[in-house]
């Protein structure tokens, strides 16, 4: 069983609070236990960092830089280890986590470590006027907030900008999947990262996570989760004029355009609808199909996700592991139910598998599910599910395609798939998403701008512009003195 706790300052705070069980979700037993957390935990955090952001601001980059890649190296060196406890609380295949998700992780360390010690500064020549410049600083304590989908790849996407412009952190891993938060703080302790500069405090959203939010010596919140926690966040810290950064979610289309290179672009939509059981952001999970190619297209894509192997996320073969909890598999059912009503036509999947490995047979899987015969305004293409469903539709004109994906509260990813490049460049410029890849998913650069727009957040994240938000521009301008 493995005892999580908070790390505030020098301490890993063990002892006896109230704790709530750790689930591996491909088993439903119980393998550990973190701590509820208490706005204390997080009062007495802010304290140590605020008492730690001196010495930590006042750093130059490449000291800093030298204990990002430090982190970065106790990452690579204990992947299996935490591919492990990724995989076992949060249900995702050991290999995702070990071959994509955990390197990653190491990643973002490292390339905000060396993000700063390449930044450049902004200097304006006044002429005989004088000069301006602009100093970037550190903020102060920044509270990062994480969700459970991609738990240690999301934290550390927050934590390593933060960090590495001189900030100091008070951060809350999803409490649902708070184990790899948990083995890293460990590790990062004995890496060298000085007392009181990160600090991870575990528990409820509720408490804990709203205690960062409301906490007045925390200027910064950078927040991933749901949107309607984001409201909430931004309903709390406007008044506060807190910087605030909100990725929320999504309910993105997949458009395969008459042109489109089936053969070719069927792996990746099919990675695109359901990698890590349809629970990343940005996921598709409305496929729109030129109608002359809906019947060839749905042909490919079943055979492709009946093919599609369910079951122990410890198995090598496996590319489907359970649902993060037995809550969220009620809630895809209920989705996939209530499409049904809305007289949704089900196209494989729509139920639990009929077979599974002993080990995991009381796990909370959920089939990859197509849904078939649903209008763009039906309940199911409008809410984000955020599991292993999509639907299909099918388009007559491109304009209506790109009219479709938009009518939807939600702007965070699209994916277009065509030959023509000008039918490309026009389409991804209409199209209301943060994101839009062409003949492409996930094809992630980590200068380049992560965000979504509507319903699916504010700020962006990634390159420059995480750079930017953890920092505070000061313009100075020096006068010449007349000679
Ligand atoms: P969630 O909003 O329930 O929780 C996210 C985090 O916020 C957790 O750590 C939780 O404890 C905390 N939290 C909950 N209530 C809070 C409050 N009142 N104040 C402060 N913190 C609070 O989301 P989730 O269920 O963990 O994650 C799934 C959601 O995250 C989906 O909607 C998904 O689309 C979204 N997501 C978005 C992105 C993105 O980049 N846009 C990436 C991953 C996940």
């Amino acid at each position: 069983m493995i005892q999580v706790t908070s790390l505030i300052g020098t301490m890993q705070s063990v002892g006896d609070e109230p704790r709530m069980p750790v689930v591996d979700p491909a088993t439903a037993g119980e393998i550990g236990s973190v701590p509820t957390g208490s706005a204390e935990d997080v009062d007495r955090a802010v304290r140590i960092a605020s008492e730690a952001f001196p010495a930590w601001s006042g750093a130059s980059v490449h000291e800093r830089a030298a204990v990002l890649h430090a982190l970065a190296d106790v990452i690579d060196a204990n992947r299996d280890d935490l591919a492990g406890l990724e995989s076992r609380d949060q249900g995702k295949p050991f290999s995702l986590a070990r071959d994509l998700e955990i390197p990653r992780a190491a990643a973002n360390l490292r390339f905000f470590a060396d993000a700063i010690r390449h930044d450049d500064g902004d200097l304006f020549d006044l002429g005989s006027q004088g000069i301006n410049y602009t100093l970037r600083r550190p903020r102060g304590v920044a509270g990062c907030i994480s969700p459970w989908n991609l738990p240690l790849y999301l934290f550390t996407w927050k934590i390593a900008p933060a960090l590495a412009t001189g900030n100091t952190v008070v951060a809350k891993p999803s409490e649902v999947t708070p184990l790899s938060a948990h083995r890293f703080s460990e590790l990062a302790a004995s890496a060298g990262l000085p007392p009181g500069v990160l600090n991870v405090v575990h528990g409820r959203g509720e408490t804990v996570g709203a205690r960062i939010v409301e906490h007045p010596d925390i200027p910064t919140i950078t927040f991933t989760g749901g949107t309607s926690t984001g409201e909430w966040i931004a309903r709390t810290a406007g008044p506060m004029f807190k910087r605030t950064s909100l990725e929320l979610g999504g309910k993105n289309a997949i458009i395969v355009c008459q042109d489109a290179d089936l053969e070719s672009a069927m792996p990746t939509i099919v990675r695109a609808c359901f990698q890590n059981q349809g629970e990343i952001c940005t996921c598709g999970s409305r496929l729109l199909v030129h109608r002359d190619r809906l019947k060839a297209f749905m042909a490919r894509f079943l055979e492709t996700v009946e093919a599609l192997k369910v079951g122990d996320p410890l198995d090598e073969e496996t590319d489907l592991g359970p649902l993060v909890s037995a809550g969220h598999r009620d809630k895809v059912e209920a989705a996939i139910a209530r499409a049904v009503e809305e007289g949704g036509t089900i196209a494989c999947g729509g139920t639990r598998p009929s077979v599974l490995p002993d080990r995991v047979r009381d796990g909370f899987f959920v089939e990859p599910t197509v849904i078939m015969g649903l209008d763009q305004s039906s309940d199911t293409n409008q809410e984000e599910i955020f599991g292993p469903v999509v639907t299909v539709q099918g388009f007559d004109t491109h304009g209506e395609a790109v009219t479709r994906a938009n009518a939807n509260g939600y702007g965070l990813a699209c994916s277009i798939w065509t030959r023509d490049l000008d039918r490309a460049h026009r389409m991804a410029a209409r199209v209301e998403s943060g994101m839009t890849w062409v003949n492409a998913w996930m094809l992630r650069d980590l200068r380049t701008p992560f965000g979504g727009m509507k319903r699916s957040g504010v700020g962006r994240e990634g390159g420059v512009e995480a750079l930017r938000f953890f920092t505070e521009a000061r313009s100075i301008t020096i006068a010449h003195s007349g000679s």
